[in-house]
């Protein structure tokens, strides 16, 4: 096989997993083996610029920059589409119809409405050449290096497309990745996403697409759109997109009358929730495209389609008071305390308030009647006031000066939405809140010391900093309220064990601002050591790859603070890992050489295989390549075999060849 080959061939194999994995939800491969050949292909591209591919599943990864978005006007234009909330008013819609088509005869399909970002994919000769918003209908940007990160949009398709069509969607952020994102960026010390709706369309317009590629979108398709369709009608059209690779959930139904587009609105007006996404209602399309076409348009939106929307789940009660609490961060948060009420199956007792911008938008005070609303969020939140129920003589909330738990006077930096109480080292929640994400398992994991535990200790004066811990004797925690000998031993013990705890993980507890745990990693990699990084410069941390203006600032002046730079001290007393470790080898024996695994292994598993080679300095790879220095072949062996044979270059080893070469 030839370069040009052998990239072709790359490709074409992970096309299919991508869709295999993202489209059908059947990976056949390990994330690894994907890995590996993402990064042989990956390789190859870079030595062979000549057979660059706008397609190719190594961009998925994103990292082209866009600073201005084009705008590009739609082939077809992008109808809104109207709305109905009652079964009166579907009656009408159905009526119409059977008016201006003068038949009866008429089928729908109902589908899901994803609430997402609509977009627009043009596809030529199986290829994706542009993907651009809905814009005003008429015209939108063009997003197409950002929308080509999300895994389940097909980059090439397969089986029997049309030449040239356009496909339209909805770009989705599903629930349980939304949360995933909200709970790093509070853990970053950032503000949490309003609703997945939003994230989602924000997504879009990242100027970096490596951004984009980080999030969890997905794209579910509803419409093709072209001058010669092959199919007469939407059921089969959907049949088709899915045929062609795209993502099409399997909600949909054809149905054939009203009674039936009924029992499917109220179906999923109680099962959305339990979908993995949200959805603001249901859309319902005349099936026939010659019928589609009989109906055509008014200004705004076609005839044929009709889009019945739920109410969202909304309630009234009453405001009984505001409360501020303070995060590890020192941000505020207005919590809004109400008079219990049922909302969605459990009984609401608060609701978010956000920041001091919304109490102020919505001009909610406390007696107030309001109204909550569920949606995507996990707190639900105020969205509106029934100021006609206002009692007389109230007065509009004054948003707190000074911090509820230490009297810190509040700051407000431009641009952030939220306050902040600067008296990071004093005031008891953020010190609680400090210690308490140290102690977190994605930092340094400490068992058998829990949150709870932390602020009592705390309380008690026995700690004022993480450092602190390393000082904690037995003596002074079994006094302490539901303590004991045996839970005052595991907390000891559980505070020793965090020594052996890696740099990254370390890095990531100390709580700087803006160091998840992705940036932890990235400065653990690339300053080996806590000393490298105490001295790095703002521009040298500006250097490292992925890390930001932002990010730098907070880091330079956590390291600035001579209290921090005291805590580091004590905890380096108490020896914490502050390095990257290096692996140690076993051996070098099979250094600069390759290994693939095939067939059915019988003396050791594929990962303990590969673990022995890297131990000993070694390096496997995933496929059969003039790179490949030994094959090892198992039971069953099949294509890799006589494709390493006809190279003639590659090294053919038993199991136990392989063993004896350690
Ligand atoms: P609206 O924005 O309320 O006018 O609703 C129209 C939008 O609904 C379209 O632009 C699509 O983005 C979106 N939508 C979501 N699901 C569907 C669907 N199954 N069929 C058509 N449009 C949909
Ligand atoms: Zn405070």
């Amino acid at each position: 096989m030839n370069i040009s080959e052998h990239i072709n061939q790359l490709r074409k194999e992970l096309h299919q997993h991508n869709y295999n994995y993202y489209v059908l939800d059947t990976p056949t491969i390990s994330d690894y083996d994907f890995d590996m050949l993402l990064k042989e292909l990956q390789e190859l591209e870079a030595k062979h610029p000549e057979f660059y591919d706008a397609n190719s599943p190594t961009l998925r990864v994103g990292g082209e920059v866009t600073k201005n978005f084009n705008t590009v006007k739609h082939r077809y234009r992008m109808y809104s589409l109207d709305n109905s909330y009652s079964k009166e008013d579907l009656l009408d819609w159905e009526k119409r119809i059977h008016k201006l088509l003068d038949t009866d005869d008429v089928q729908y399909t109902c589908e899901l409405k994803y609430d997402g970002a609509s977009i627009n994919i043009t596809y030529e000769n199986g290829q994706l050449v542009r993907a651009v918003t809905r814009g005003d209908g008429f015209e939108g940007d063009e997003v197409t290096t950002n929308i080509k990160t999300i895994k389940s949009v097909p980059l090439q398709l397969q089986g029997d497309y049309p030449a040239s069509f356009d496909i339209r969607g909805e770009i989705m952020l599903p629930l349980a990745g939304f949360q995933k994102m909200n709970e790093e960026r509070v853990a970053n010390g950032e503000d949490p996403y309003m609703n997945p709706r939003n994230t989602a369309s924000g997504s879009l317009k990242l100027q970096d697409s490596a951004e984009t590629a980080k999030r969890p979108l997905e794209c579910y398709l509803y419409s093709l759109k072209s001058d010669n369709l092959p199919f007469t009608t939407q059921a089969e059209g959907l049949e088709k997109a899915r045929a062609y690779g795209f993502k099409v959930p399997k909600h949909s139904k054809l149905v054939g009358s009203i009674d039936d587009i009924l029992e499917y609105v109220a179906y999923w007006d109680v099962e959305r929730s339990n979908l993995p996404y949200e959805i603001d209602g249901v859309v319902i399309k005349v099936n026939n495209l010659a019928q589609q076409e009989e109906l055509g348009y008014t200004a705004k939106a076609p005839r044929w389609a009709m889009a019945y929307k739920f109410k969202a789940e909304r309630v009234s009660t009453v405001l009984k008071s505001i409360s501020y609490q303070v995060g590890r961060t020192g941000a505020i948060t207005p919590v809004a305390n109400l008079e219990p009420v049922l909302l969605a199956g459990t009984t609401v007792k608060r609701a978010s308030l956000h920041n001091a911008d919304q109490i102020a938008k919505l001009d909610v005070r406390v007696g107030d009647t309001v109204y909550v609303e569920k949606g995507g969020e996990i707190i639900p939140k105020i969205v509106d006031v029934a100021t006609e129920k206002r009692i007389e003589g109230s007065e509009p909330t004054q948003y707190i000066t000074h911090c509820p738990e230490c009297e810190t006077e509040l700051v407000r930096t431009e641009g952030d939405a939220k306050h902040y109480c600067p008296n990071e080292y004093e005031c008891a929640p953020q010190v609680i809140g400090k210690i308490q994400h140290y102690i977190s398992r994605k930092a340094l994991d400490i068992e058998g010391l829990g949150g709870e535990t932390v602020a009592l200790l705390y309380k008690e004066g026995l700690i004022t900093t993480y450092a602190d811990l390393y000082d904690l004797t037995e003596a002074q925690i079994i006094p302490l309220e539901r303590m004991a000998e045996k839970s005052a031993q595991n907390l000891i013990q559980g505070v020793a064990a965090s020594k052996k705890v890696a740099f990254e993980k370390v890095l990531f507890g100390l709580g700087i601002r803006y160091v998840g745990e992705t940036v932890a990693k990235k400065l653990a990699k690339h300053y080996k050591n806590i000393d490298a990084l105490m001295d790095a410069t703002q521009e040298d941390l500006e250097n490292v790859e992925e890390i930001g203006v932002k990010i730098a600032e907070s880091v330079r002046a956590f390291f600035d603070e001579e209290r921090n730079v005291a805590i580091i001290n004590k905890l380096r007393s108490a020896g914490i890992q502050f390095e990257t470790e290096e692996k140690e080898l076993a051996s070098n024996v099979l250094e600069g050489k390759t290994f693939l695994f095939t067939g059915k292994l019988t003396q050791f598993t594929r990962d303990a295989a590969k673990e022995m080679v890297e131990q000993n300095g070694g390096k496997t790879i995933s496929a059969v390549s003039s790179k490949l220095n030994y094959l090892v072949v198992g039971e069953k062996a099949g294509s890799k075999l006589k494709k390493a044979e006809a190279l003639g270059t590659v090294t053919i080893l038993t199991e136990t060849e392989f063993l004896e070469l350690l």
